[in-house]
């Protein structure tokens, strides 16, 4: 198996803090992801209002996009700094309260309420707290989840969505011999197992 050697790493939560704190976060796009704009029209797919999810969102300006384009974003973000710079950096007032039924977990909700940010860590949402989307932005979501929480994730993943939803996914294509990730490689194949 060519990802063999990445299979059993683990990047526990705080190194994902530390890297915040640190700054080293070289994977965030400060102008925004081009293949986002290239396939926006296969997202919306012709809709308006839609309610559009983004799995470990990072400070990610996008959110930013779709809000603008009349959409409500959600995002789960276990780092409270990432969520913190987003809305200061995109110059946005924002709320914050707890989430009924998720202890430790907090909402940073943009004023105007069209941008809603779950400081927590995903496995902590469901359906029942945060709904169920007509869009998925996933980028540097399953490739940055630990090998092992893959399966978890991606059923979480279709657990969330409804059912004409569009699911935009990134991924990285490198020798996983040569990288320990994260970004992690995923083959295509598991790509098609996960998300049948
Ligand atoms: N999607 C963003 C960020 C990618 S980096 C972008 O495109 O810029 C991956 C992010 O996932 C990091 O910000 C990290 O803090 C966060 N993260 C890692 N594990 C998580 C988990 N279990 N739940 C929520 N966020 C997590």
């Amino acid at each position: 198996e060519e990802a063999g050697v990445q299979r059993d790493r683990v990047v526990p939560a705080e190194e994902w803090l530390q890297k915040w704190a640190a700054g080293k976060t070289g994977f965030h796009k400060e102008r925004g992801h081009p293949l986002l704009q290239k396939y926006l029209d296969v997202l919306v797919n012709g809709r308006s209002g839609l309610r559009i999810f983004f799995p470990l969102c990072g400070k990610a300006v996008e959110m930013k996009w779709l809000a603008d384009l009349g959409h409500r974003v959600v995002g789960a973000e276990i780092s409270e700094r990432a969520l913190r710079e987003f809305f200061s950096e995109q110059g946005l007032p924002y709320r914050e309260e707890a989430v009924p039924g998720v202890p430790g977990a907090r909402l940073l909700q943009s004023t105007c309420g069209n941008i809603s940010l779950y400081c927590c860590s995903i496995y902590d949402l469901s359906s029942a707290i945060i709904g169920k989307f007509d869009g998925v932005w996933d980028r540097g979501a399953l490739v940055a989840v630990n090998p092992c929480d893959r399966q978890r994730y991606a059923s979480l993943m279709i657990s969330l969505m409804e059912k004409n939803s569009s699911y935009l996914l990134v991924t990285v294509l490198y020798d996983p011999n040569k990288h320990k990730g994260p970004p992690f490689y995923v083959p295509e194949g598991e790509m098609r197992s996960l998300f049948g």
